[in-house]
């Protein structure tokens, strides 16, 4: 290697002597005087940890080590000569990039040495993955089911004043749902309460936007109510909401048919009762065919063959005229249902309170349900 760089340099002088390049001579002679000696320092250079490989590294390789600058000075040299002088550099290059990968692997050497103790033919640590809880199963299941339907979600706070709740939703003053019995009031004048259900969401997306409108609002809604298996403090909704010119109650059941049978099946059947809630005329209660028994009568289904599951209407003009839609031209229709009640005809929860007391064995029923 040390004749084989001699021999180079010494043609590369009488060359550049040859051709009267004397003002280079002498800087290049330095030049491949310097790297000789590098290459000494280099070979001699020892390095038995991490830490020393790499300040080698920086030192001769890194991107202001000693090979980018003596790299440099090609710049300086005449193109004829630039070829042998490459040559040069490239092996002082190749020199010092062999030196690192030799004291590299010894270093790596050295550690898998040690690491040899690690008995790789062990089990791993079980790794724990959790459930999803069943009533955002159902949820997301709701939700998407409507938002293939065109409907987009809307969403509020959880603490709303009297008009957002109440008022705007055509609930006069003395509605039974204002009893103080139903309602947690945060403060009685001005009243704020703990909404009591989703369609303080509704009354706020009728506030700011203008008709078309096709929301649903999913969220937890809150109740002043005794904590049984069949009633509690706080559920969770689903309601839907669609407002545009010439919306009817056709359209209302052919979405919550198309609703039912995405969600419990094709074989479901559905049947409508008329009924009453203030923001919506005419109303009514849905009743999906007995998931159990098929309608032949059991428990679930009290021996009637049918289950409740939603309240819908067509929403109460004056609910309209409340945001400035025009009721003459707009009509549209509403829909609400407890995420807990699908969910409990869906996987059979009979207990609303299981919902809400954490214990693993029956979340865990739930495992690999997405
Ligand atoms: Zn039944």
């Amino acid at each position: 290697m040390k004749d084989g760089l001699n021999s180079e340099k010494t043609r590369i002088l009488e060359l550049w002597q040859k051709l009267g390049f004397n003002h280079y001579l002498r800087s290049m002679e330095s030049l491949l005087q310097k790297i000789e000696e590098f290459k000494q320092e280099i070979a001699a250079t020892e390095a038995n940890t991490a830490e020393l490989v790499e300040a080698f590294r920086i030192k001769y390789l890194g991107t202001k080590g000693l090979v980018k600058s003596v790299m440099g000075e090609m710049k300086s040299v005449p193109n004829e000569h630039k070829k042998a002088f490459g040559q040069v550099l490239n092996d002082f290059k190749l020199f010092v990039e062999s030196k690192f990968e030799t004291l590299k692997e010894n270093v790596v050497g050295g550690a898998e040495a040690i690491g040899n103790t690690i008995d790789l033919t062990l089990p791993g640590d079980p790794i724990t993955v959790g459930t999803r809880h069943p009533l955002n199963i159902v949820r997301n299941q709701i939700v998407s089911i409507f938002q293939r339907l065109g409907f987009a979600v809307a969403e509020g706070p959880e603490i709303e004043d009297d008009w957002h709740n109440f008022g705007a939703m055509n609930l006069p003053e003395d509605h039974p749902a204002r009893d103080m019995q139903d309602t947690f009031y945060i403060n009685q004048d001005p009243a704020w309460l703990l909404r009591t259900h989703t369609s303080s969401v509704q009354a706020r997306v009728m506030e700011t936007q203008k008709p078309p409108i096709r929301v649903i609002c999913p969220g937890r809604v809150y109740r002043n109510e005794t904590i049984s298996a069949r009633a509690h403090c706080f559920f969770h909704q689903v309601e839907g909401l669609y407002i545009d010119e010439n919306v009817s109650f056709a359209d209302l059941k052919q979405t919550l048919y198309f609703f039912v049978q995405e969600m419990f099946g094709k074989d479901v059947k559905v049947r409508f009762r008329p009924s009453y809630f203030p923001f919506t005329e005419p109303s009514a209660e849905m009743d999906i065919s007995c998931l159990i028994c098929g309608g032949d009568g059991c428990n679930i289904c009290k021996h009637t063959g049918w289950v409740e599951i939603l309240g819908s209407g067509m929403v109460h003009p004056k609910v309209l005229d409340n945001f400035g839609i025009d009721s003459n031209k707009y009509t549209g229709f509403a829909f609400g249902m407890g995420v807990e009640r699908i969910t409990q005809l869906k996987y059979q929860v009979n207990d609303l309170r299981l919902y809400s007391q954490n214990d693993v064995r029956f979340l865990k029923q739930f495992t690999g349900v997405v």
